[in-house]
C-alpha cells in the first residue's frame, strides 16, 4: 500500500504540497524499467549520451529560479544558497558531460597478444539523498552515474522530494529517455532499503548518517554490491594566532552556520591558538551577532530555519551550560535557532564529539602545531576542515597531519566539482566528484587478444 507525506515549509510550518509515496512493488517496477532502459542508453554513441547530458544541463539553467524556489519552500534554504544548489547540479552535469567521449581504456604491453582494457558501466544505480542538500547531493550521484553509461533511481529523503521530482521531469523534457533517470518519493525503510536487497540494482551511491549507512554497508555485503557512502563530519577549524585572525573570525560563522549548520561539512569545532583566543572571540562575536538569520526567501539572508522540529528538538539537546553567546533567530512560526556558541571544558563533552547537524559551534584553545593536530584528530570522523595561518610551511604540514578528505587552507570551501570529495575514517567510503568519480561508477574489464599463429 503507498501512502502520502505532507511536505512541510520549515520557515512556517504551513503545509506546501502533498506526494505519494511508493511501495516496494512501485519500487521494483521502477527498478525493472531502469533495467530495460539500461541495455539501450548504455549503448548511446558517446557524442549523443554527452549531447543529452548537455541538453540537461541547459534545461535545468532555464529552470534555476523555479528550482530555488521549490528548495527556499520544502528546505528553507536561503535563497543565495537555492540558487547556487539549482547551478551545481547544471554545472556538474556539463562537468561529465565530457566523461562520455574520454571514457578511456588502456592498451597493456603483454606477451603474445594485445591487451586492453574497458571501462564498462554497472547497470541500474541507486541513489539515496538526505534532505540537507536535495539538488547538488543528487547531481554528485546521478550525473557521472548517467555519464557512464548506467540508469538511475533517486530516492529523495521524505522531508524534501519536490526539487529531485523537478529534476526527474526535466531530465525527460531535455530528451533523457524515458526509464533512464527515475526519481522515487519514498521511506528510506521502504524504496532506500529495496535499493539495497534488489539484484538489479548493482551500485548504492548513499549520503546521510553514520548509522544508516553502516546498515546500508552491511546490506550491501549480502551481494557484494558497489557502495559508495558519504556520512557525517565534525570538521575542525583550526585557526593559528599567526592567521588574519579579523578574516578568520568574519569567515567562521558561515562555515558552520550555513545551511543552519545542517551540513556534513560544516566547521562545528573551532580550535583557536590559546596566545589569539580573547582576540578571536570579540571578533567572532561580531560576526555571530551580525549572521543574518530570517527568511529564507530574502535575498539578504545568511542562514534560514532547520528543517523540522525533530532536527530542531536534538539540537536544542546539546545546548547546555556553556554558551558564550549566540546569535538572533526570528520568533514565531518555522523551526528557528539562534546560531549558539559553546565553550566546551572537555574533549569529552557530547556537543564536542558528536555531529549535532544545527547552527551550534564549539571552541577550544590550543597550545602548538602538535595540540592542534591530536584535538582535531580526536574524532571519528573525517569529512573537511580548514587551517588558517600566514606560515604556509606550517598550513601544509598541518593540512598533511589532518585525517580528513577535504582541507582548505586560508578557507572555508569545501566543494568544488572538479576536485574530490570525500571522507576519512567513519565520514565515507570512496570520492565523488572530481576526474575519477566516474571510476566509482565503472568495471575495468580486461581482454586479451591473442596474435599466435
Ligand atoms: P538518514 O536517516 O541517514 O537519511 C538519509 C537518507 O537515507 C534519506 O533519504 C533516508 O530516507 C534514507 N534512509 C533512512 N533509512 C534507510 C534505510 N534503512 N535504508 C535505506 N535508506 C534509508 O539521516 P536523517 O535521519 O535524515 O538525519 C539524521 C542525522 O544524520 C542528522 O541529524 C545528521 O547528523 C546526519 N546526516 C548527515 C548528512 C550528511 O550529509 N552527512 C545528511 C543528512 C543527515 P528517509 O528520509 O525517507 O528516512
Ligand atoms: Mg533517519
Amino acid at each position: 500500500m503507498s501512502s502520502v507525506y505532507e511536505v512541510i515549509n520549515p520557515a512556517t510550518e504551513k503545509a506546501v504540497t502533498q506526494v505519494a509515496l511508493a511501495d516496494v512493488e512501485q519500487t521494483d517496477l521502477i527498478i525493472e524499467k531502469a533495467a530495460r532502459a539500461f541495455e539501450s542508453w548504455r549503448h548511446i554513441a558517446p557524442a549523443d549520451r554527452a549531447r543529452l547530458l548537455r541538453a540537461f544541463a541547459t534545461v535545468v539553467s532555464a529552470h534555476r529560479e523555479e528550482l530555488a524556489e521549490l528548495e527556499i519552500k520544502n528546505s528553507g534554504h536561503t535563497r543565495g544558497n537555492a540558487l547556487w544548489e539549482a547551478d551545481n547540479v547544471a554545472n556538474v552535469l556539463n562537468y561529465y558531460s565530457a566523461a562520455p567521449e574520454r571514457l578511456f581504456g588502456r592498451q597493456i604491453p603483454v606477451p603474445n597478444g594485445i591487451d586492453i582494457t574497458f571501462k564498462e558501466p554497472l547497470g541500474v544505480v541507486g541513489v539515496i539523498v538526505p534532505w540537507n542538500f536535495p539538488m547538488p547531493i543528487a547531481g554528485w550521484g546521478f550525473a557521472p552515474a548517467l555519464a557512464a553509461g548506467n540508469t538511475v533511481v533517486l530516492k529523495p529523503a521524505e522531508y524534501t522530494p519536490l526539487t529531485a521530482i523537478r529534476l526527474g521531469e526535466l531530465a525527460l523534457e531535455a530528451g533523457i529517455p524515458e526509464g533512464v533517470f527515475n526519481v522515487i518519493p519514498g521511506k528510506g525503510s521502504v524504496v532506500g532499503n529495496r535499493f539495497v536487497t534488489h539484484p538489479q540494482v548493482r551500485k548504492v551511491v548513499f549520503t546521510g548518517s553514520t548509522d544508516v549507512g553502516k546498515s546500508i554497508m552491511a546490506g550491501c555485503a549480502q551481494q557484494v554490491k558497489r557502495v559508495t557512502l558519504e556520512l557525517g563530519g565534525k570538521s575542525a577549524n583550526i585557526i593559528f594566532a599567526d592567521s588574519d585572525i579579523e578574516k578568520a573570525a568574519a569567515n567562521a560563522p558561515g562555515a558552520v552556520f550555513d545551511n543552519a549548520g545542517q551540513d556534513c561539512c560544516a566547521r562545528s569545532r573551532i580550535l583557536i591558538e590559546k596566545s589569539a583566543f580573547e582576540k578571536f572571540m570579540s571578533h567572532f562575536e561580531k560576526a555571530v551577532k551580525n549572521f543574518r538569520v530570517e527568511d529564507p526567501a530574502l535575498a539578504t539572508a545568511e542562514m534560514g530555519p532547520l528543517i523540522s522540529k525533530k532536527q530542531f528538538d536534538a539540537v536544542s539537546a546539546y545546548i547546555d551550560n556553556t554558551v558564550a553567546f549566540t546569535g538572533n533567530a526570528p520568533t514565531g512560526p518555522g523551526f528557528w535557532m539562534a546560531p549558539t556558541v559553546l565553550l566546551p571544558t572537555s574533549t569529552a563533552a557530547a556537543s564536542w564529539r558528536d555531529e549535532i547537524f544545527g547552527p551550534v559551534v564549539s571552541v577550544m584553545t590550543f597550545d602548538d602545531e602538535a595540540d592542534a593536530i591530536a584535538k582535531a584528530n580526536d574524532t571519528e570522523f573525517g569529512l573537511s576542515g580548514s587551517i588558517w595561518s600566514r606560515d604556509s610551511a606550517k598550513a601544509i604540514r598541518v593540512a598533511r597531519a589532518v585525517e580528513s578528505g577535504n582541507l582548505s587552507v586560508n578557507s572555508n570551501s569545501s566543494v568544488r566539482y572538479w576536485t574530490p570529495f570525500g571522507g576519512y575514517k567513519q565520514s565515507g567510503l570512496g570520492r565523488e566528484l572530481g576526474p575519477d568519480a566516474l571510476d566509482s561508477f565503472t568495471e575495468v574489464k580486461n581482454v586479451f587478444i591473442s596474435t599466435e599463429k
